[in-house]
């Protein structure tokens, strides 16, 4: 059983050389053939150059993608899995946050039969405006999407070859590799794994990108934000309906009141926000509509370092910087 270990990397010079070490260590004690596979997102520090000296030095399983800017955590993952050899394929973060040491926990559950493995970090070590964030997310996807999943952030992750196979098929613009790889999955499970907070570096992950990787995953997986609002909006307009039934009535029998004016303003306003917040989900729907309609790639990549059996060493030194516009397998393919 070949194993495939793919790292999206970005911007992480200060945990690169402790996490191949680690992963390296880990992975030459199962003595079992696997690859190494860490796919630069366009990082703007040493990253790269370092990736390219491990891969020097370890050309037997180290492999290096290199992207041509940056794309995002999950496109980089994907840009890995078209490019993967091995019949499992472990996913974990480059930040040294997923213990590479978890790795063989992973595989003995593939090893056991089950087709997706997932992890769950038990004492979650980030902030706790973080984790509060997350948990309101994991809670309100889990009850829009209906997915089994404890922690849809871990990304220390196995998948069998048949998943991975069925996500390298699908054509979406946006996505989110957890919910997608469950989504395929005929026999998932879920272990614990320990996690630790950042050493070296800072997480890519502002508010900003967060809500955005959420609304991937609520609009990329249900239509039900779009369903619940049009239901809740039908029943607010009735019920504005029904109130200026009431107060026509009442003008005919009691008389005009000039108070009324201010709870029509009331009813507008609900009426309006209801209708805006309607607009924004519609809109999130048909941003994607839009995004798919334009067909664009989700990664590009710049340059194969040692993959595709052309060894590391003909590409230029590591420590060099290179930027081949038309390299000798320039491999730009969606
Ligand atoms: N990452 C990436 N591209 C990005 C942002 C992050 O490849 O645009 C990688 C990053 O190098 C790390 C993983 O994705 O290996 C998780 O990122 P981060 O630690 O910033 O996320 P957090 O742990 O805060 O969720
Ligand atoms: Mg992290």
């Amino acid at each position: 059983m070949k194993v495939s270990v793919v790292v999206p990397v970005y911007n992480e010079q200060a945990n690169l050389d402790e996490f191949c070490r680690r992963v390296l260590a880990v992975m030459d004690g199962l003595a079992g053939p696997y690859e190494l596979l860490l796919v630069d997102d366009g990082s703007r520090d040493r990253s790269l150059e370092i990736l390219k000296a491990w891969a020097a030095r370890r050309p037997d399983v180290v492999r290096v993608l290199e992207l041509s800017r940056n794309f995002g955590q999950h496109p980089a993952i994907l840009a890995g899995f078209r490019d993967v050899t091995g019949d499992v394929v472990v996913t974990l973060d480059a930040d040294l946050q997923n213990p590479p040491e978890e790795i063989p926990k992973l595989l003995s559950k593939v090893e056991e039969g089950y087709d997706v493995v997932g992890g769950v970090r038990i004492s979650r070590q980030d902030s706790f405006a973080r984790r509060f964030a997350s948990r309101i997310v994991n809670r309100v996807t889990v009850a829009i999407t209906r997915m089994r999943l404890t922690d849809f952030g871990c990304m220390l992750r196995a998948y069998s070859r048949d998943v991975v196979d069925e996500i390298n098929r699908t054509e979406e613009a946006s996505t989110f590799i957890p919910a997608l790889g469950q989504s395929f999955a005929r026999n998932p499970t879920e272990i614990e794994v320990a996690h630790a907070p950042r050493t070296g570096g800072e997480s890519a992950y502002s508010l900003y990108r967060l809500i955005r990787l959420n609304f991937d995953l609520m609009t990329g997986f249900s239509a039900v934000p779009l369903q619940l609002f049009g239901i809740l909006g039908t029943f607010v307009a009735l019920g504005g309906i029904a109130f200026g039934i009431f107060l026509f009535v009442r003008r005919l029998i009691v008389g005009a009141e000039v108070e009324g004016v201010f709870t029509l303003f009331a009813i507008l306003f609900t009426l309006l926000g209801v209708a805006m917040a309607g607009l924004g989900i519609v809109g999130e729907y048909v941003g994607r509509i839009y995004e798919q309609v334009r067909g664009r790639p989700r990664f590009s990549v710049r340059h194969a370092w040692g993959l595709r059996g052309e060894p590391p060493s003909s590409s230029p030194a590591p420590g060099s910087v290179s930027t081949p516009a038309t390299g000798p397998s320039p491999a730009v393919r969606r």
